[in-house]
This record gives structure tokens, sequence and C-alpha cells, in this order.
């Protein structure tokens, strides 16, 4: 599919949201989702459901592109409502953001054929509906054609300081250093990952959250998508059905 920016006539009623790590996309996504009446897929649950999965492979399976493929076809993955994660039926949401999965999700995540899969099936998604989409590759790989795209960004330093205040007002002990040394990592793999890197999307707009608050961010990007033609007119289409 080609990266020219979309035009009116060609694009889809998408929103397409990436960016780094911690820059909060998920919850800036679900809560413009939750204003325009639009479906919210968080891209990032899917590779975490099937790295749950490789996660029963034996050790040595664990890198295998065929096995990976197989349960990436083999995991019915469904989202029935914000935050809410089904893996075969089975509620996951809180399963998959656990630590351990999180180092395993980079391997799953940098596999060409799970994310063949994985891609195929959020277009699927994203075309039934008007749709945010968000993660890392939903406005280059998913939906280049999507009407309006976001690069949401913030400063290494932001999105390190606002996951320690995270982690601490959930009980956990931690400390700043560490929480940006893994999130800079983060960051380099997510950006050399060889199919799928992170990456401003042609014609994408760069939002930096870094001196906004999460509510002007949401207003920011809903007030972009309720200027929109393309979505103008799904929402009028919506009406009328
Ligand atoms: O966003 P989240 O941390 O939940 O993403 C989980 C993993 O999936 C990360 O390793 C991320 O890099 C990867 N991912 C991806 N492509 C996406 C969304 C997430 O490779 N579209």
């Amino acid at each position: 599919m080609s990266e020219a920016p979309p035009t009116p006539e060609n694009s889809r009623a998408v929103l397409a949201i990436d960016g780094p790590v911690g820059v909060g996309k998920s919850t800036v996504a679900r809560r413009v989702a939750e204003r325009l009446g639009f479906f919210h897929l968080d891209t990032g649950a899917m590779y975490r459901c099937v790295a749950l999965r490789a996660m029963k492979l034996p050790e040595e399976k664990r890198a295998d592109g065929a096995a990976l493929r197989r349960i990436a076809e083999q995991s019915r993955i469904d989202l029935p409502e914000p935050g809410v994660v089904l893996l075969d039926g089975e509620d996951v949401s809180e399963a998959i953001r656990s630590e351990e999965l999180s180092a395993e999700v980079a391997i799953v995540a940098d596999d060409p054929g799970v994310r063949e899969v994985l891609v195929a099936r959020q277009r699927e998604i994203g075309l039934r509906q008007p749709a945010v989409l968000e993660g890392r590759d939903t406005g280059t790989m998913v939906f280049p054609d999507a009407a309006l795209k976001i690069f949401l960004d913030a400063s290494p330093a932001s999105r390190a300081k606002r996951r320690t205040e995270q982690l601490r007002a959930a009980g956990e002990a931690a400390d700043y250093e560490a929480v940006l040394a893994g999130l800079m990592e983060r960051d380099r793999r997510d950006r050399a990952r060889p199919v799928g890197a992170l990456r401003i999307a042609a014609g994408a707009r760069i939002v930096d959250t870094t001196n906004l608050t999460e509510d002007v961010a949401v207003s920011l990007l809903a007030a972009m998508a309720q200027d929109h033609p393309v979505f103008a007119a799904a929402a009028a289409g919506a009406a009328r059905s």
C-alpha cells in the first residue's frame, strides 16, 4: 500500500494514533473514542495476547516464527468494551499487563509473520465502523489511508516521570532512573523493529504532550477529528442508519 497522504476521497474513517511507550496513548485514545462514539482498538493488547500464549511454548520455540504465526492465527481476540480483553473467551485484561509478559511481548512484536496476521485483523476491525486505532504502526502499516493520523510524543523525562508516578500510585516501588532506562530501551527496540517500526506516518500531525494535560490532549484530538469532513460524513451516516 502506498504511503501518500490520503485525500478526502480515498481515506477511511479511522483516527490512527501512534507514539512511543508511556506517552499516554491508550487513555487518550479511549477517551477520544468515547467522545466521538467510535470503536477503540488498542493494537498493543493484541500483541500482548499472542505473547501470553507464546509464554506457554517450550523455551527453544519462543522465537520460532512459524510457531508464533500459528499462535496469532489461532488466537481469538475480542475487545468487547474499553479495557476488557478476551482471549479465546477468557478475560485476560490483567494477565496481559504483567511485567513478565512485557519482556516477552517484544519478541512477538518483532516477528513479521505475527504482524502480518494481526495487521490484517486490525484493518478488518477498523473497516467495520469508525474507529480510533492506537499503537506503533497504525498510521504507517495498518491504515496508511486513515483520514487522520496523529503522532503523540512527549520527552523521555516527562514520560518516565508520569510512569513512575503511576507505579507509585499503584503501590509499587518505582525508581525514576530505572523507569527512564527501561523506557529508552523500549523506544530503541520499537524504532529498530524490521517491520512495523515506530515512525511518523506520512501526513501525520505531531502532538507533543510534554506540557499538555490529558484533558487538553483529548479535547485537541477530538476537535481535529470533529473538524474533518470524513468523520463528519461517517457520523451523519451513523445517525441516519
Ligand atoms: O502499547 P503496548 O505497550 O501495550 O504494546 C505492547 C507491545 O506491542 C510493545 O512491545 C509494542 O512495541 C508492541 N506493539 C507493536 N505494534 C503496535 C502496538 C504495539 O509492535 N501496533
